[in-house]
């Protein structure tokens, strides 16, 4: 695609609004087909499942008391009080963890423990606490109870072929045990999306190392491959590559014919030096798809696609940076992780904005909050104000609310969903 498109007459970037440039992107990854695997139960956790799953077999597979009692057959106890007790004859025991033998008759019951099998005959269970032995084979049952209590019957958590989990479904731990309830050992999951992540420019060194003056050390490199590792990808570290359009490009290239996704950041903008544009458009097929967006902290992010291959030039402030991975890369990545489009949302809460805020109008403006619990109300949104060069404003925010394009800001006091940074 040519770049042409993109800029207005006097070659300035056309800002494309968020909710356009998430469609744009999620469109165009929405036909990528995606590999899947059998993993066995323990190594599910945190995969995407991507068939529909149904039930082997009844949960529980027979009746179970849930109390600690005597199994009855309801019909005897109708009308049992304090004041009019009913009798009834000890008749058997339900050991644990056997099937139970003989049949509770009419006038009689079985001692049953929590989880013991309901022994035929029998339709409800009769808590210990409203009973009164009167000797070793008689109970005196001062409470009515009806069909069904205090158990759990045949096939009432999850029935024979009933949908258990569905495609695009998270594993959760809940959900492991759901399968361990089951017996189900395995299950198909897709594969992890591979994400390859560089940074650019002259003045970044590792992390590890001692800048010398004029150098910084990298924040995003680290930053970007813990976000990707929290959405179930596999990362490989691509290092620093200079303002040099050969390197930056030979790089990329090798990238992104060996990731599903590729990330760079620094060099998204439009300056002298930033050469994301040209390498994104250099690599074709299409190459670039958006560049700039009315978001702020967040603007010079360039979205591209390269044959199967996501691509985005992320900016070098690590707020621009981190902010562009929560609209664009993070939704993108759970797409091709398995993710159904319509469980792409962010956790949030509602609360309180603590102080009136500005911003310009024709541009989705997101602010960095800390929460604070109050008394009988919602959590305050205190803004967290800072560059979008300065990550502890990152490290201190609790979360983010957004501050819609045409509006110019926001009163205190006002109700805003604060989407966690968790
Ligand atoms: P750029 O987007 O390349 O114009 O960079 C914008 C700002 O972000 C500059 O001050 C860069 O030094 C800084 N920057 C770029 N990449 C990184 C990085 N990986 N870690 C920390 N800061 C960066
Ligand atoms: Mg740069």
């Amino acid at each position: 695609m040519a770049s042409d498109g993109l800029k207005d007459m006097l070659g300035r970037v056309r800002l494309t609004p968020v909710k356009k440039a998430k469609s744009i992107l999620l469109g165009a990854l929405a036909n990528i087909s995606i590999q899947t695997e059998r993993c066995s139960l323990p190594a599910a956790l945190d995969r995407i499942v991507s068939s529909n799953l149904f039930s082997p077999e009844d949960l529980p597979a027979h009746p179970r008391s849930t109390m600690d009692g005597f199994a009855v057959r309801a019909a005897d106890t109708f009308g049992a009080s304090s004041s009019m007790p009913c009798y009834l004859e000890i008749d058997g025991e339900v050991a644990m963890g056997q099937m139970p033998e003989g049949e509770v008759r009419q006038g009689k019951c079985f001692h049953i423990a929590t989880g013991g099998l309901l022994p035929a005959g029998s339709d409800a269970v009769m808590m210990f606490e409203h009973t009164i032995p009167v000797d070793g084979k008689m109970i005196e049952v001062v409470k009515s109870v009806g069909v069904g209590i205090n158990l759990i019957s045949r096939g009432e958590d999850i029935e024979k072929n009933s949908p258990v989990l569905s495609k695009g479904h998270l594993l959760r731990p809940q959900d492991l045990g759901l399968l361990a309830g089951l017996g189900i050992a395995e299950v198909e999951v897709y594969k992890r999306p591979k994400v390859g992540i560089l940074s650019t420019g002259d003045e970044i060194v590792p992390w590890s190392q001692s800048p010398p003056p004029g150098k910084i050390r990298d924040i995003n490199g680290i930053t970007l491959a813990a976000l990707c590792e929290r959405l179930g990808a596999e990362v490989t570290d691509y290092g620093i590559v200079s303002d040099s359009e050969e390197t930056f490009f030979a790089t990329l290239k090798r990238a992104t014919n060996e990731n599903n996704v590729v990330l760079f950041s620094g060099g998204s903008s439009v300056g002298m030096r930033d050469l994301g544009e040209r390498v994104i458009e250099k690599l074709g097929n299409p190459g670039i798809l958006v560049h700039g967006v009315a978001l702020k902290p967040g603007k010079p992010i360039i979205i591209g696609l390269s044959h199967e291959t996501a691509i985005f030039g992320l900016p070098g402030h690590p707020v621009s940076a981190m902010v562009c991975f929560e609209f664009f890369v993070g939704p993108a990545l759970r797409l091709l992780a398995g993710s159904q489009p319509d469980q792409l949302f962010t956790p949030s809460i509602r609360a309180i904005v603590a102080r009136n805020i500005n911003s310009a109008a024709g541009r989705l403006d997101l602010v960095r909050v800390q929460l604070q619990e109050q008394e009988n109300n919602l959590p305050l949104a205190i803004p967290v104000l800072g560059k979008s060069g300065s990550i502890s404003t990152l490290s201190r925010a609790h979360g983010y609310f957004l501050i819609d394009e045409p509006s110019q800001g926001l009163n205190k006091d006002t109700q805003v969903e604060v989407y966690l940074l968790l």
